[in-house]
């Protein structure tokens, strides 16, 4: 294939990423925009083989097979629930990748670059090597955190901060001395050095961010793959890997930034670490504190429902965990059937993952008009007879608004409490997420359904 026509392929699929991107952003076109990246990413696979830096197609072709079966079999396999983790370690591949690329065009033979050429493109290893470093060890640390092998708390070092600015400085300096040194022990020991720095780098920033803050890692980290390609794209002079890179990496700063701000953080406090780790001295002995918590049953849930002129539905992670979101459709459809009007109402970090109780609503063909942002719905639950707390817990959380000491305070919440019945169905007295416990609770209008989500529903739905 001719390099011409190579870089046509290249514009086409840049233009299939971005629009692949566009679609992302809503619904009803999220479908579309996947159908435009996987084809974007099928045109940029086949230029890229069959260009001329391609010589031999035994290991690339065999590498394929492996790759599609594994990426194949590992998204049969993948619960919804566990998106967040496989994300992870998707990410800490790509840092691994450029790492490894680092590597091998420093080993390079044939670049033979001079001048201001040659810094240009050691600068390029090395920001590529550090990047992709740093995803590496951080994606794994929070692939760890995220499938509870490594325990969701923050773990803060004394002086961790200082330490944070040491290891950056410290890189800087391996980065002159790599630039300019002239024996090839000396820049090889320099990469191997920062390497080992920058991999200490990425698991210090996160194990030092706690539970409450983990949607934002995951974002971050991703927007770092993002860079790390982008990096590798300037490395091996590939256009599109610098403008996919990019696009990835912006999107992901992009998305971090929204989250923060839906979670009232800082994003520099965050990635500094330590947010979501203040043990609220107020959150223990909270029975004592705010009286009993009351349950109810199907029965009482059913004649409210019945009873009511307007009712919202909160899901969370429960649900997702119970699968019971089809039958959650079901009832919606009853009530609409009784002429009851149903709103659902999503919280930004709701679930595991952004987006994960749209995705779950939209595959149980709930229609999208009903299924509101928080910021357009918490003005309603003051005017709304009965709220269903499906399996949520973080994101109904009172005391992030009024309680300063709490490790969610300022988080934006959805007040459910302003109803006039709010039925929370979960298993337990048992906490969310970030370990808090939840006043919500034990308020006066607050009756706790007891039992699996898609039990309780499936109950409910019979009864109705
Ligand atoms: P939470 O994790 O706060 O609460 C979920 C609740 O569901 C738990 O209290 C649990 O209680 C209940 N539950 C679990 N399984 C079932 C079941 N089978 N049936 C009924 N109930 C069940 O979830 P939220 O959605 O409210 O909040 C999300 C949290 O996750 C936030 O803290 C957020 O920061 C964090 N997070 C979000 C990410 C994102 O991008 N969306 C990514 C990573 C973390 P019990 O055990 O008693 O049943």
């Amino acid at each position: 294939m001719t390099e011409g026509i190579i870089t046509a392929a290249y514009i086409i699929a840049s233009i299939l990423f971005i629009l692949g991107l566009g679609g992302l952003s809503r619904q009803e076109s999220a479908r579309r925009g996947n159908i435009y990246a996987m084809l974007g990413m099928f045109i940029a696979i086949s230029a890229t083989i069959l260009g001329s830096q391609v010589t031999s197609y035994g290991v690339i072709f065999s590498a394929m097979i492996i790759g599609i079966l594994v990426g194949m079999y590992v998204a049969k396999k993948i619960e919804m629930t566990g998106m967040p983790q496989l994300v992870a370690m998707l990410h800490s591949f790509v840092g691994m990748a450029a790492v490894l690329i680092g590597f091998s065009t420093y080993l390079d033979p044939s670049s033979h670059f001079s001048g201001v050429e040659k810094t240009i493109h050691d600068v390029e290893i090395y920001l590529g090597i550090f990047i992709g470093a740093v995803t590496f060890t951080g994606s794994l640390v929070a692939f760890g955190k995220l499938q509870g092998m490594l325990s969701g708390k923050a773990i803060l070092l004394p002086a961790r901060h200082w330490m944070n600015a040491l290891m950056l400085l410290v890189s800087i300096y391996l980065l002159i001395i790599f630039i300019n040194a002239q024996s090839s022990t000396m820049t090889i020991s320099s990469l191997l050095f920062m390497t080992f720095i920058a991999l200490l780098f990425g698991i210090h920033m996160v194990i030092s961010i706690g539970g409450a803050d983990m949607p934002v890692v995951v974002s971050m980290l991703n927007s770092y793959s993002g860079w790390a390609a982008a990096a590798t794209g300037f490395m091996l002079s590939n256009d599109l890997l610098i403008i996919t890179g990019a696009l990835v990496g912006s999107s992901g700063a992009i998305l971090s930034y929204i989250m923060c701000r839906a979670m009232n953080r800082s994003f520099i406090s965050v990635i500094a670490g330590g947010f979501g780790t203040t043990v609220s001295s107020s959150s223990n002995n909270k029975e004592v504190e705010h009286g009993e918590a009351l349950s109810t049953t199907v029965e009482e849930t059913v004649q409210l429902l019945q009873n009511a002129k307007k009712v919202i539905i909160v899901p969370g992670y429960g649900m997702a965990v119970a699968r019971a979101q089809h039958i959650v459709s079901d009832i919606v459809k009853k009530l609409q059937h009784q002429d009851i009007p149903v709103l659902f109402a999503i919280h930004p970090v709701a679930g595991r993952l952004p987006g994960h109780m749209n995705v779950l609503l939209a595959e149980a063909k709930v229609p999208y008009d009903i299924v509101l942002e928080m910021d357009e719905i918490n003005e309603d639950f003051s005017k709304t007879d009965i709220v269903l707390v499906i399996g949520a817990n973080d994101i109904v959380n009172p005391g992030a608004l009024d309680d300063p000491t709490s490790p969610i305070a300022g988080m934006p919440v959805l007040e459910v409490w302003e109803a006039k019945h709010v039925i929370v169905m979960k298993r337990s007295m048992a906490t969310g997420y970030s370990g808090v416990d939840n006043p919500l609770f034990y308020k006066e209008n607050t009756r706790l359904l007891f039992g699996d989500a898609k039990e309780s529903v499936e109950a409910i739905l019979s009864q109705l």
